[in-house]
């Protein structure tokens, strides 16, 4: 049985904690947070770069930090893993990352160890999730990344994966959006892949309270006119852009 290799806290030890869902449909819910390490995509303005870009990576990010990877990264058995989001006493997990079905094997297996669970995993939407992680999960986050990404559309915008998650009434879409122009991007996407406007958030990108205040001025006049729901980042308002929170 495979590890599952996880991102660190603080304390170096694996991120796996209690909190309130900060994003989305599920905002305000009371979970547990697993979040693992690894990601296929490197967006600029991403806020776990630690769970990517280690030593070595050259791939551009606005602060430019480069972390160790022994220091960011933990393996635990999925059984070990189970165990301590058992102990957190929450009756949804919501599974993140990086791109955490980047490792579907021992998700798997880790979630066999957890059968009463509802699951909600946090996905960019490049990959599918394996048959067997699929049957345990009840909502799926998709935040599919736009050009300001700094991703390439090619390997960011994967036409069949678009299809999978818009035609499944189990995912809900969340993008990430730093300008009015972005929403054009996301417009197109809505109209080519047909997704369900109950199912679409607005997220404003931004990694401070004053930031996100901010450009909810101008996404909540957008959502109004086109639609769309828009979604805050209520643990940067409470806890800061910290980790394990
Ligand atoms: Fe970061 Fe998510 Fe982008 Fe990966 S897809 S680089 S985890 S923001």
């Amino acid at each position: 049985m495979a590890d599952l290799i996880l991102a660190t806290d603080d304390s170096g030890g694996p991120e796996i904690f209690a909190s309130l869902q900060g994003e989305g449909p599920s905002i305000g819910k009371p979970v547990a947070f697993i979040r693992l390490s690894r990601c296929n995509l490197a967006c600029t303005w991403c806020d776990t770069a630690y769970t990517w870009r280690f030593e070595g990576d050259n791939r551009p990010h606005r602060d430019g930090a480069e972390y160790e990877r022994k220091a960011n990264q933990v393996k635990l058995s999925p059984e070990e893993a189970a165990a301590k989001i058992a102990v957190l006493g929450q009756n949804r997990l919501v599974i993140t990352g990086g791109e955490p079905l980047m490792q579907c094997g021992p998700l798997a297996d880790m979630l066999a160890y957890l059968p009463d669970i509802e699951v909600e995993i946090e996905t960019n939407g490049t990959t599918r999730p394996s048959a067997h992680v699929d049957i345990r999960v009840d909502q799926y986050n998709v935040s599919p990344k736009l050009t300001h990404s700094g991703n390439t559309s090619e390997l960011a915008l994967i036409p069949e994966r678009l299809d999978f998650y818009a035609s499944d009434p189990r995912a809900f879409f969340k993008f990430v959006v730093a300008n009015p122009d972005d929403v054009v991007e996301v417009d197109t996407l809505q109209r080519e892949y047909r997704i369900a406007k109950e199912r679409l958030f607005l997220m404003p990108e931004g990694t401070d309270s004053k930031t996100l205040r901010d450009r909810q001025v101008w996404l909540s006049t957008l959502c109004l006119s086109k639609g769309y729901r828009m979604s805050d980042r209520m643990h940067i308002h409470l806890y800061g852009d910290t980790r394990a929170t």
